[in-house]
């Protein structure tokens, strides 16, 4: 980034957007600045841009001038979104059901993170609608600044971290709305036996796979640290960088079916996981 540019003795950094989308729209995202360099200017360029600046360079000396506005803020007061269906069984025992409520400025932010926000709630309240009595509390949260330091993540783990041990397991969902075929799981290979006749429910929609992954949520990352079970829905990421941290992540990038397959799957395993008889091993 713009500190092993400046390095090199750069005055400025542009970086040719990492996003697969051929529309013409930067693809933004955080820069962050090493102490022993200079801090030199960075912004995206659009790949189409970027590769004409590389045609322009080759035929000789390229000038350019950077107007960049983003500014540093002073943090303001703001809140994470919690709900809980209460547990009939183990009020105490706890399963969060997550999205990130915030969203990179460009666009709305449909497709991160308000997919997983819809998807979390929707996944409550199909549990509702047919009248379930889930054992296990569910807590859905929509957290707070994800995207700019965790801030709601840092405050909740903060005010809960001595209840690890009765957060039953952790979900979230923070990769778009694209189709579900199965769950990332961090945790004991032994939970994919345990859920076993879940993943035959949920493979009835072709959303049975599986996935052991070391990081699955960012704002539940504290708990995942803290062993914690964690788990996501494992979802179809082909077009997801297309939209992401664009103008273009707007409501329309979102197929409202396939939007509903997230949440039936997250609401079937937070539901298997509200009621199942034993622990999971940690
Ligand atoms: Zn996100």
């Amino acid at each position: 980034g713009p500190s092993a540019a400046a390095r090199q003795g750069a005055v400025a950094c542009l970086i040719r957007s990492v996003g697969g989308a051929d529309y013409r729209l930067p693809h933004t995202g955080q820069t962050k600045y090493a102490d022993d360099a200079p801090k030199i200017p960075a912004g995206a360029v659009t790949a189409e841009d970027a590769d004409l600046i590389v045609d322009l360079v080759r035929q000789g000396p390229v000038k350019m001038k950077l107007i960049l506005t983003p500014q540093q803020l002073p943090d303001v007061e703001s809140y994470n979104v919690i709900g809980d269906i209460k547990g009939s069984e183990h009020p105490e025992q706890i399963i969060i059901v997550s999205g990130h409520l915030d969203s990179w400025d460009l666009g709305t932010g449909a497709v991160d993170d308000g997919a997983g926000v819809a998807v979390s709630m929707e996944a409550a309240n199909l549990i509702q609608k047919l009248h379930l009595k889930p054992k296990r509390t569910i807590r859905v949260i929509a957290w707070m600044n994800e995207e700019n330091g965790l801030a709601g993540s840092k405050q909740y783990e903060k005010d809960h971290r001595e209840e690890w041990s009765n957060h039953f397991a952790a979900m979230e969902t923070d990769g778009g709305a694209g189709h579900p075929i199965g769950i990332n799981i961090k945790g004991k290979f032994e939970i994919k036996k345990l859920l076993a006749p879940v993943l035959a429910v949920l493979q009835e929609s072709g959303a049975g796979g599986t996935n052991f992954a070391e990081h699955v949520g960012a704002d539940i990352q504290p708990m995942e640290k803290a062993d914690v079970p964690a788990f996501s829905p494992i979802q179809d990421s082909r077009f997801y960088f297309n939209y992401h941290h664009t103008a273009a992540d707007t409501l329309d990038k979102i197929v409202p079916k396939e939007l509903a397959e997230n949440s039936a799957v997250v609401a079937v395993v937070t539901y298997a996981l509200a009621n199942m008889e034993q622990p999971l091993p940690r």
